[in-house]
């Protein structure tokens, strides 16, 4: 199985891969989580995405598709995958097409729509794991100990660009850059939209009905 996980900065990607991963019985990747990873480390590539991601822009598809590319490369990932956030502009969308035309090409796309007001509500309370990168929420999806990750014990921080100015400016960028490639993957693959909007138990048994 080979999914594409679409929708704006906020409407629950990244809470439902791991999820629809283990459904699917794939690994899962999130492009930003691996932009953080080499921030995390001082890399090259983590200096340059910072200051893109700072100010709520994409970083360049150069480097964006080489990086999810070596991922997909990797022998554990070759056979299937999730992809959380990749791809978010019409070249990112093409270089991934090439790639996986041997491959038989993306089985599945799905869309979560949630409206603007819900998206920026809850990113301004988001908090994630520094060591697994799980989301939660201070009001709608709390740790159970506070300050703690429920998943793995490590501690929960919230992001630099989760600030009400840079998170504006993400949805912008999101409705110019990627609501093209969302038409495009409407018209050429198996599209399913869910509505993200909903709890996070009825999302789940949404993606049920729709991966089944
Ligand atoms: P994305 O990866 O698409 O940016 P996240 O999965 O990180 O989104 O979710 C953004 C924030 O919203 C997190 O704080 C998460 O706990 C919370 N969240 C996710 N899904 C829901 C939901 N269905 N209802 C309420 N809050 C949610
Ligand atoms: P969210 O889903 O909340 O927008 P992510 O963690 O997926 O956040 O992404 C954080 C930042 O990383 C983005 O604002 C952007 O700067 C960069 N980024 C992530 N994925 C991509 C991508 N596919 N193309 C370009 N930039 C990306
Ligand atoms: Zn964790």
């Amino acid at each position: 199985m080979k999914i594409i996980l679409m929708g704006p900065p906020g409407s629950g990607k990244g809470t439902q891969a791991s999820y629809i991963a283990s459904f699917a019985g794939v690994n899962s990747v999130s492009s930003g989580d691996l932009f953080r990873d080499n921030l995390a480390r001082d890399t090259e590539l983590g200096r340059l995405a910072k200051t893109y991601m700072d100010q709520g822009k994409y970083v360049p598809d150069n480097v964006t598709i080489d990086m999810v590319m070596s991922w997909i490369e990797a022998p554990a990932n070759k056979e299937g995958f999730v992809l959380d956030g990749f791809p978010r502009t019409l070249m990112q969308a093409e270089a991934l097409d090439d790639r996986l035309s041997e491959l038989g090409g993306v089985d599945k796309v799905i869309l979560f729509n949630v409206p603007e007001v819900e998206l920026v509500k809850r990113l301004s309370g988001r908090i994630l794991c520094r060591k697994c990168q799980m989301p939660f929420h201070k009001e709608f999806s709390p740790p159970k100990n506070d300050g703690e990750c429920d998943k793995c014990g490590g501690e929960l921080f919230q992001r630099d660009d989760d600030t009400e100015v840079v998170v504006r400016k993400r949805l912008k960028v999101y409705t110019e850059e990627t609501d093209p490639v969302v038409d495009w993957y409407r018209k050429t693959t198996n599209i399913v939209e869910i509505d993200g909007s909903q709890e996070i138990r009825d999302v789940e048994a949404s993606l049920n009905e729709a991966l089944r």
